[in-house]
């Protein structure tokens, strides 16, 4: 039981720890795709930034400001999506969202995830799991070049 909290304990580091020093967090110049994400419900707004070559995702970067966990989650995001091709990038936000949502786990869901593993605890509150998924749905949405804002609501 004090081993599940102490990994608890770890995660909540980690989305801190990225909430206060975010990656790829500043306008990208470069950017050839780019979609603002709200979440009305908790006042999150990103711009999340893509340069996108040859199908991959040659660069990424976010701005704006939210909670710690939508904050992390962008952050994280960037880090893990950077360098990939589109099909994994939609292939890691579909497993992503099955994580935040605990829908069924498919076997290997948590395979190739690394540390956005640490958000599986926001599945215990519903409203924190628009938090950690809105710079996901900006994401696709910049990826399938479909809409240049995107709300949770
Ligand atoms: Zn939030």
């Amino acid at each position: 039981m004090s081993e599940l909290r102490d990994v608890r304990d770890l995660y909540q580091d980690m989305i801190l720890e990225h909430c206060k020093n975010p990656r790829n967090f500043h306008a990208l110049p470069e950017a050839n795709h780019k979609v603002e994400g709200y979440n009305p419900l908790c006042g999150d707004h990103f711009t999340v930034y893509l340069q996108i070559e040859n199908d991959v995702v040659k660069d990424i970067s976010f701005e704006g400001s939210g909670c710690a966990i939508s904050k992390a989650a962008a952050s994280m995001m960037t880090t893990s999506v950077k360098g990939k091709t589109k099909g994994e990038a939609r292939d890691l936000f579909t497993r992503f969202q099955r994580l935040v949502t605990q829908q069924v786990k498919e076997a290997g869901d948590e395979l190739g995830m690394g540390k956005l593993i640490v958000f599986s605890g926001v599945s215990e509150f519903p409203v924190r799991v628009k938090c950690a998924t809105l710079p996901w749905h900006s994401l696709l949405a910049a990826l399938e070049e479909k809409a240049e804002t995107v709300s949770t609501e």
